[in-house]
């Protein structure tokens, strides 16, 4: 194959045995029809194109390829009836819901919790609480976790940090009587134009400044560029460092497995509405480690949910928080959006995030090899060697390149794509073809295939449907 890619052995494998060429349509049908989740994509609505409004014109029949589940995942089918079983049950029973089932309101918290667990890798409930929204529970983990002192006062961010955690994390330096002109630490890439971090680059920064660090908070996914960090190893390398080791996984939790017991991270947050499914502005969800359960002297800013529930109705003054993330719970659970979380959970459970995973790989391998077909793209870094730049064909007048890490280990399910002309004109042929990306001003476009609904077939109309885009720009601009 011309475009050697690392995830090509059963793209290789399912080459040979259809003996279909890679860039067929019928090959992507064919990946379909081999594909042991496929049906999956029924327990989700898909948008149809008639009833989008963001582009003109005569719009294409049927569903819409909806590659954008890493900005607000596609609503499950169950979601509806999940919900208006609250709302029925608030309006024939009122208040004695919160112990009626389905999904009594008082311990909806905890169900959520324990439906979550394996999602992101978590031994107990002790280490997971559904709460608030993404933001807000960096700030409630920074509080606990970042005690500055004047030798130990740094927070570590990726240079390419999302701006809420660069906000989140500069507002408690701050806070804490610390300028984040010094205390705020940017991991930057060590090679020059490129935007994905080698370990190795974590490894340079904690052995030059480990000392004065206090906390290292990284996206585990990579929100622009989709590098997926190795978590296991930067927690182990900040404890080597006296560091605590928290993640933002935003672009994490129901992208890649995680097992965040076992790499041994001290506290993590996500939000839910992106591959979580739970609807925008959906309840989002933090962990604590469970060696950090009982250590009641951490900071923490309280509420009367992070109390022990046994005694939250004694309504005496003394705060006793539950071991655990739960203590930092502050008020009693939105009913309507921890259902909505239940029933995407619920599709979840047909299925594991390691089953997931192993179609993701394939999906994810199927576009980076067709982009590099047909479109003749670069390929993205490697984070494990040092990249020779490759040649590549320029397609139109326009070149794309791959942001995303080229080691299927250090990505998840998003490529991001680095064109080399403003990206305005073929994102809005991509959309009057119905194809939905998130396109990032000016230059780059994000693709996220995503495991649970997305079919090889919408990954292969993306590709065919950017050339064409790309192709009718050029003609326009060349007028
Ligand atoms: C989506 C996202 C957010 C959004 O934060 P909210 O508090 O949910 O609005 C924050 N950080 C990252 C890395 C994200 O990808």
């Amino acid at each position: 194959m011309a475009c050697d890619t690392g995830s090509s052995t059963s793209l290789e494998q399912h080459l040979k045995e259809s003996s279909l060429k890679l860039t067929t349509e019928e090959f992507a049908a064919y990946l379909d029809s081999h594909d042991e989740l496929s049906h999956l994509r029924k327990e989700f609505i898909v948008p149809k194109n008639k009833n989008r409004s963001d582009y003109g014109g005569d719009k294409p029949e049927g569903e819409s390829t909806y590659l954008l589940g890493n900005s607000l995942g596609l609503q499950p089918v169950k979601t509806r009836a999940t919900v208006n079983e609250q709302l029925d049950k608030w309006a024939n029973i009122g208040i004695e819901g919160h112990f009626k089932d389905p999904y009594p309101w008082y311990p909806i918290g905890e169900t959520a919790a324990d439906r979550i667990l394996h999602v992101v890798g978590a031994k107990s409930r002790r280490e997971v609480a559904v709460m608030n929204s993404l933001t807000v529970n960096v700030h409630l983990m920074l509080v606990a976790f970042y005690q500055p002192t004047e030798t130990r006062h740094k927070i570590v961010i990726e240079s390419t940090a999302f701006p809420s955690d660069r906000y989140a994390v500069a507002s408690q330096i701050k806070q804490r009587g610390f300028d984040p002109k010094t205390s705020l630490i940017e991991l930057k890439p060590s090679q020059d134009g490129e935007l994905v971090t080698r370990t190795e680059d974590i490894e340079d920064l904690l052995e030059r400044e480990g000392d004065s660090i206090a906390v290292v908070m990284l996206g585990g996914i990579q929100f622009f560029t989709g590098q997926l960090f190795d978590m296991k190893r930067i927690s182990e390398l900040c404890h080597a460092h006296g560091c605590y080791a928290g993640f933002d996984l935003a672009h994490a939790a129901g992208n890649v497995p995680l097992y965040l017991h076992d790499w041994d991270v001290d506290f993590a947050c996500w939000c839910s509405y992106k591959y979580l499914n739970s609807g925008p502005g959906g309840i989002a969800g933090a962990f604590m480690h469970d060696r950090h359960s009982e250590n009641f002297d951490l900071n923490r800013f309280a509420g009367w949910w992070g109390n022990d529930p046994d005694k939250r109705f004694e309504m005496t003054h003394d705060f006793q928080p539950l071991p655990g993330v739960a203590s930092f719970q502050l008020s009693n659970p939105p009913v309507l959006e921890t259902a909505s979380l239940l029933a995407s959970l619920d599709v979840f459970s047909l299925t594991s995030m390691e089953a997931l995973r192993k179609k993701s790989l394939l999906l994810t391998g199927y576009l980076e090899s067709l982009l590099c077909e047909l479109l003749g793209c670069e390929r993205g870094p490697s984070v494990t060697q040092q990249t020779a730049q490759e040649p590549h064909a320029k397609r139109a007048s326009c070149s794309v390149k791959i942001l995303t890490p080229r080691e299927p280990d250090h990505r998840g399910c998003q490529l991001s794509l680095k064109f080399s002309c403003h990206i305005n004109a073929i994102e809005d042929a991509l959309a009057r073809q119905g194809v939905v990306v998130d396109g990032r001003k000016p230059d780059v476009i994000r693709v996220a295939p995503v495991p649970m609904y997305n079919t090889f077939s919408d990954v292969h109309r993306f590709v065919t449907t950017l050339i064409s885009a790309m192709e009718s720009t050029r003609a326009e601009s060349s007028q």
